[in-house]
């Protein structure tokens, strides 16, 4: 898919308050410093789209980007971050447990995982609450530059047996890096599949 115009539309915190339009939309979220980010700016073919953060943990919202006129972006908040306090982990939490359970738009969700670390609990109990409530997601790998692709295939090979632990069946996954550019298009090809798809639901 090519990405022919992108842009912002509104951040918010509340799901009452995100556009009421019925296009179709995906979900990325991931722990801060994953490199949500810049793996926004490479899909969107924009450098500064979506802030690459200098501090982590800064975008506390729902943010809405609207993408070729026919399907919305969400940029949710990044969580895990140390520095946030207790009770603000909290309000925010609720906010996305609140969008992912209310949001009907929602197709699907990109989990991104940083591919050099192993698998962290933080990501594996929001697997476990996205499958409890029935919300598909998929699991983008960020960051592949850094690793020889030796080593990208022992850590996916590690982490797909990790979740196969309490799976029956693995989630649909990417591998990519922004900085190269790289998986950005299979991702993209995903989203189309996705929305043609539900475009022949919708003419059927
Ligand atoms: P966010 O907090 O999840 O939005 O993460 P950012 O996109 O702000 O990235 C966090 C840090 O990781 C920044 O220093 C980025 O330059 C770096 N980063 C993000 N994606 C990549 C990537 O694909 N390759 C490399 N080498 N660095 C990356």
């Amino acid at each position: 898919m090519l990405v022919k115009s992108a842009s912002f539309v509104i951040s918010n915190t509340e799901v009452a308050k995100c556009p009421q339009s019925k296009l179709p939309e995906y979900a990325f979220i991931g722990r801060s410093n994953v490199g949500k980010s810049s793996l926004i700016n490479a899909l969107c073919n924009k450098k500064k789209l979506a802030k690459t953060s200098s501090r982590p943990g800064k975008t506390q919202l729902i943010n809405h980007f609207l993408i070729n006129e026919n399907w919305h972006l969400v940029d949710l908040p990044g969580f895990g971050y140390a520095r946030v306090s207790k009770s603000q982990k909290k309000v925010f939490q609720k906010f996305i447990t609140n969008y992912f359970k209310e949001r009907k738009q929602l197709v699907t969700a990109f989990l991104l995982i940083d591919i050099r670390h192993e698998p962290q609990p933080i990501d594996l109990n929001f697997m476990q609450w996205l499958g409890e409530n029935s919300i598909p997601f998929s699991i983008i790998f960020t960051k592949a530059d850094k690793l020889k692709p030796k080593a990208i295939e022992k850590n996916v090979d590690q982490y797909c047996k990790k979740l196969l632990e309490s799976w029956e069946e693995l989630p649909p996954k990417f591998i990519t890096s922004s900085l190269h550019r790289s998986g950005v298009e299979e991702v993209l090809k995903y989203i189309d599949a996705l929305n043609k798809e539900l475009k022949g639901i919708r003419l059927g």
